[in-house]
């Protein structure tokens, strides 16, 4: 029997794995970080064993909140996920399963590995609509990729998508994965008639090097980038430096900055009635959009979220705030669960890749519900 992260995204620490019914784990820290709460790793030569897996250290991750009521996810082909029985318990989590193969994988989420981000942008890039640009560069040498997709002319609105700027939340790039999918479909009306009005830049993946290490919230060098936005520093967070810089030269009427939430048991958008010159028309579009949105996708809800910021109190390093006020945009962090929607719950898969990729589908009814008043 043998534990294993030493793969893309890999992460966990074996204390003791010789008992399968007993078996000891602590997750890493980002580096260079205090944050952790992201573990994936492979479990081998256990089939069909009772085994009991204790991550010791749960209680002191970065949403100790995010473990009640959570069940881990477990793969064999690393395609297909399911929630496999897991408690919290004076600090620990215990995820118990009998294996049905000698090699089986456990992830705090569905990963999202970097070799699946490379196919994700190739694949759109092949459309002749989506020219690639690679920005820039990270801290470990990877490539910042900008999808520009239909071309810009005077009229148009200029819509941005980030996702996972915190690497650990990988729904938000299974959401980027349906959000193009749709938006690409030529047979799709709704799509085609978005791209005659507005042009769409998507960063699929703002933290590549935090991706491939299996950090939770981090770059390479513990930087927490939605912490980044008002000066960002290109030799700490390139990453911001360079989408930024874009977004300079672009302007942005849109951006939806999408995220995972490890403690609620939502989905919800934050917007950015905090900054110090909140624009009231921008912000009832935004409300507008969730409005729609929650018709479209059951999933979407807006009771339950974040509490909002009175004007002029907002952290103007978080992104949506920053670029609300820098490009008076209409600008929203979209945070999905990592365990199941409370409000239109499936046990089975609980929150998934494939409801991540169909919330995707439903921002495009969303957008195209208000993008004439942006
Ligand atoms: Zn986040």
């Amino acid at each position: 029997m043998k534990i294993s992260s030493n793969f893309d995204a890999g992460n966990i620490e074996v204390i003791e794995a010789v008992n399968p019914g007993n078996i000891r784990l602590c997750i890493a820290k980002d580096n260079k970080s205090d944050f952790y709460q992201w573990f994936y790793f492979r479990l081998t030569g256990a089939k069909g064993q009772l085994c009991a897996m204790t991550i010791e250290n749960a209680g002191g991750a970065a949403y100790a909140r995010g473990w009640e009521g959570y069940q881990a996810c477990a793969s064999y082909d690393r395609e297909e996920w399911v929630r496999v029985s897991t408690t919290y318990h004076d600090g620990e989590i215990t995820i118990q399963h009998i294996p049905e193969s000698d090699s089986v994988y456990y992830a705090y989420f569905a990963p999202y590995s970097m070799e699946r981000h490379h196919s994700l942008v190739s694949q759109a890039a092949e459309d002749e609509r989506v020219s690639l640009h690679v920005i820039g560069e990270t801290l470990d040498g990877q490539d910042m990729d900008l999808l520009t997709i239909g071309d810009m002319a005077v009229g148009k609105k200029v819509i941005w998508v980030i996702a996972r700027q915190h690497p650990g939340e990988t729904m938000a790039e299974w959401f980027v994965e349906g959000f193009l999918e749709r938006l690409l479909d030529e047979e799709d009306a709704l799509s085609r008639s978005l791209l005659e009005k507005a042009v769409f830049y998507v960063v699929p993946n703002m933290n590549p090097d935090g991706s491939r290490r299996g950090h939770l919230r981090t770059n390479a060098k513990g930087a927490n980038l939605n912490r980044e936005w008002e000066n960002p520093n290109v030799a700490t967070c390139p990453e911001v430096f360079y989408v930024r810089g874009k977004m300079d030269e672009t302007g942005i009427d849109l951006v939806l900055d999408v995220h995972g939430d490890e403690a609620l048991p939502y989905n919800f958008i934050a917007c950015f009635e905090g900054i110090p010159d909140p624009d009231e028309a921008k912000l009832d579009l935004a409300y507008e959009y969730q409005r729609q949105l929650m018709q479209y996708n059951p999933d979407f809800q807006m009771e339950y979220g974040y509490p909002k910021d009175t004007p002029g109190t907002a952290n103007m390093t978080v992104g949506t705030h920053q670029l609300a006020h820098r490009f008076q945009a209409v600008a929203m962090t979209l945070e999905m669960p990592f365990k199941d929607t409370a409000n239109c719950p499936r046990p089975e898969t609980c929150w998934s890749p494939r409801r991540c990729r169909k919330l995707g589908h439903s921002n495009l009814d969303a957008l195209a519900a208000i993008i004439d008043r942006l």
